[in-house]
């Protein structure tokens, strides 16, 4: 089955070969993957990252993140950090903090730092009331310069986002928004605790459109309790007819020992391995054959988005928050949990809210480990960047951009892409390495090729699945 699209396509390899080169393995949202940070780097480090940077680069372009922790109502699949609470005190407390985190943070950002990106995530961005987001945006404003051409963006809970909501994110400046949906089946919705009926949905988007929203996203999960090809057909078709301009279909992990909120789902009503991955080919096939680009990993996008254009073009890049259009922005991310990548450098913040709190009252930056990349680093960065993004290597680019010899740097590298090969996943040509459509939903497998701590060690199998 080969699914074809504009300047694109996939093919479903094979269950035997799925199953046999879809180990678990990163996502490559950094590289290194953020279980090699190191705890030695402390905010001083950061404090330093930022400062040279600005000397060097006063023009450099930002991306913020906004990690707002709380949700109202747990979702049994979650795997993310979060805090469950109705109390809206706790989320006042968390503002004040984060206008503090912003202060430190901007006091250090020398030049003429432009924000051409603003992201909100969670947790549920929309736990938040209507003067909350106002302030939280006001916080922001006073302290950043925000491009105004800036994307402003939000993860919505369609559950906490009635239509006023929505109208007063766009009148306080949100221009995209991704949905959280991931399934419109009644029964595999209370099976995972998220009630969110079409209808409610819908209305969501719709206001969104009306307000002026762009490109908005949906996400969608496989593998959930009671799914089967026929009710996720359903869904999709209704989805197709919303006609978001991105789709997201997330892979459920079923890892009842990492999260807690897990246990509440019946191992034994979850799909078969074989129902997954005819859902989700069912699925890949239905978004491609209706204007859908395939993306890479678990997105999609019209061919008309700046995702699909970025991908085309060469400037795709993967961060945090999944695949990105900016890939000049250094990322500055505020809250708990969050993580910073200003040129060469990795900052994370302290995961847990008392942690986050007691840095940041204190008047020290949260940061609890970081990296800076080394020269291998970086060219590993590079070449996994370009499989994820680009499904393709131009050794000669790697060559020019960090003075190497491409076959000679990676001879360890090539050989274990042989057996690649072998099964029709990759092509090695004298000048370049293609993911060929068979092998592009096992793209993350080709990449941890090139991930040198993976060699090291055996933190692999914490990793989750495509299917
Ligand atoms: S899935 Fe989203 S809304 Fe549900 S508990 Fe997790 S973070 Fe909160």
């Amino acid at each position: 089955m080969t699914v074809k699209a504009a300047n694109n396509a996939v093919e479903f390899p094979g269950l035997e070969i799925l199953q046999r080169f879809d180990v678990p393995g990163p996502r490559y949202t950094s590289y290194p993957t953020a279980d090699r940070f190191k705890k030695e780097f402390s905010p001083d480090s950061y404090i330093k990252v930022l400062s040279e940077r600005g000397e060097k680069h006063p023009n450099a372009t930002l991306s913020l993140y906004v990690h707002i922790p709380y949700c109202s109502n747990i979702c049994y699949y979650c795997g993310c950090n979060k805090v469950i609470t109705k109390d809206h005190g706790q989320s006042k407390e968390y503002i004040e903090v984060l206008g503090k985190e912003c202060d430190l943070v901007s006091k250090h950002l020398t030049g003429n730092r432009i924000v051409e990106q603003l992201h909100f995530g969670g947790g549920s961005p929309t736990f938040l009331d209507n003067e909350e987001l106002t302030l939280v945006m006001k916080t922001i404003t006073d302290r950043f310069q925000l491009s105004e051409s800036a994307e402003i963006s939000i993860e919505v809970d369609p559950r906490s986002c009635p239509p006023e909501k929505v109208r007063h994110l766009a009148s306080i400046g949100f221009n995209r928004m991704s949905i959280g949906v991931q399934d419109l089946d009644n029964r595999v919705q209370i099976a995972v605790n998220r009630i969110q009926p079409y209808e409610m949905v819908k209305a969501t988007l719709d206001t969104a459109r009306d307000s002026g929203f762009k490109s908005i996203n949906m996400d969608l999960i496989y593998g959930l309790p009671f799914q089967s090809r026929a009710s996720f057909k359903e869904t999709l078709d209704k989805i197709i007819e919303l006609s978001p301009d991105r789709i997201a279909l997330y892979h459920y992990a079923h890892l009842p020992e990492h999260f807690k909120a897990q246990r509440r789902i019946e191992v034994a009503d979850l799909p078969s391995t074989p129902e997954k991955v005819s859902i989700m080919m069912d699925a890949i096939t239905r978004l491609t054959e209706n204007g859908y680009h395939y993306i890479g990993m678990d997105h999609f996008a019209k061919t008309t988005d700046e995702l699909a254009t970025a991908q085309i073009n060469g400037t795709l890049q993967r961060n945090f928050q999944g695949y990105s259009t900016k890939p000049e922005c250094d990322m500055v991310a505020l809250g708990a949990s969050s993580i910073s990548k200003i040129g060469p450098c990795y900052a994370a913040n302290a995961r847990d809210i008392p942690s986050y709190y007691e840095s940041i009252n204190t008047g020290e930056l949260a940061t609890i480990r970081g990296y800076e990349l080394n020269d291998d680093d970086q060219l590993r960065y590079r070449v996994i960047m370009n499989v994820m993004c680009q499904f393709e290597i131009v050794k000669k680019d790697i060559e020019t951009q960090f003075g190497i010899h491409f076959d000679e740097y990676f001879d360890y590298e090539l050989k274990a892409l042989k057996h690649f090969e072998e099964e029709g996943l990759v092509i090695l040509e004298k000048d370049r390495i293609e993911v060929t459509p068979k092998g592009k939903l096992l793209v993350r497998a080709v990449a941890m090729n090139f991930d040198r701590y993976l060699r090291e060690d055996e933190r692999v199998r914490r990793y989750s699945r495509i299917v």
